[in-house]
């Protein structure tokens, strides 16, 4: 049997968004090791670079050394095409809620084309609403229901375990169905969406309420293509263009 492929875990990136606790990163930079991953990415840490970091990380210090730290959740996502939040609390943001295997098949199979994550939340808040909706799917670890609440470096150990696992599992993997839209392409389609319907007076922008929630979760569900976000980009510049024609010319018969 042919070995299973290194550049697929190369390509998952393990993010942690706003850590409270050094010490929690450092212990998921070496639960990653163990498993064969490396690509840590840093949200807005609370502490970061610090000695408590070094001391759980033990042998996984390179890892922190070359963790990526972002601003904000989008740029750490900006180039993946699947990003999956992991969390204990079914939310109504994020679709669908895939198990720790069928998540790593997922992320495999689209790991052969570019990058993908695993998103992890804060200690005591988890994820937020706004960063599950850049989320394609939900992850969680079935747990004991009266204590579902994993140590942080926890979780990540068993992602990182059944990715492993499923990686050592397959010598090949069927190619990715689509040529899927980059987390920056999506979030350029849903800020151009909010524009347009702002302009269309369907979204009121003082009280836009839950409607590009809503809307994010729709599209979600379905993951789009490249190709498809160009279309609905090109439907929307032509709406925009039809609406300014008709206000040009409300204008213009009022001169
Ligand atoms: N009080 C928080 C828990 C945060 S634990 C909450 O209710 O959301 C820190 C992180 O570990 C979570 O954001 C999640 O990414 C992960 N985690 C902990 N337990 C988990 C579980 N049972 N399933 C999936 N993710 C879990």
């Amino acid at each position: 049997m042919t070995p299973a492929d290194p550049k697929l875990l190369a390509n998952i990136r393990i993010v942690l968004t706003r850590t409270s606790h050094p010490g929690n990163i450092g212990a998921a930079a070496r639960a990653m090791k163990t498993m064969g991953l490396g690509q840590l990415v840093l949200v807005d840490p609370a502490i970061f670079p610090n000695s408590q970091a070094d001391a759980m990380a033990s042998g996984a210090a390179d890892l922190l050394a070359q963790a990526r730290v972002c601003a904000s959740l989008a740029e750490a996502l900006a180039d993946t095409t699947l990003a999956l939040g992991v969390s204990a609390r079914r939310r109504d943001i994020v679709a669908e809620v895939l198990t720790p295997p069928e998540a790593s098949i997922r992320l495999l199979t689209e790991a052969q084309a570019g990058p993908v994550a695993l998103v992890f939340g804060n200690e005591t808040s988890g994820l937020s609403n706004e960063e599950l909706s850049l989320c394609q799917g939900l992850v969680t670890i079935a747990a004991n229901p009266e204590y579902s609440s994993l140590n942080l470096a926890a979780a990540v150990q068993v992602l990182s375990y059944e990715v492993r696992q499923t990686w050592l599992d397959h010598a090949s993997w069927p190619q990715p169905e689509m040529d899927a839209a980059t987390g920056e392409e999506i979030e350029k389609f849903y800020a151009h969406l909010e524009t347009a319907l702002a302009e269309l007076e369907f979204l009121n922008p003082g009280s836009p309420g839950k409607l590009m929630l809503k809307l994010r979760r729709l599209f979600a569900r379905t993951r789009l293509a490249k190709e498809e976000v160009n279309i609905l980009r090109g439907i929307l510049t032509a709406a925009q263009e039809a609406k300014q024609g008709t206000n040009g010319a409300r204008n213009h018969g009022a001169e």
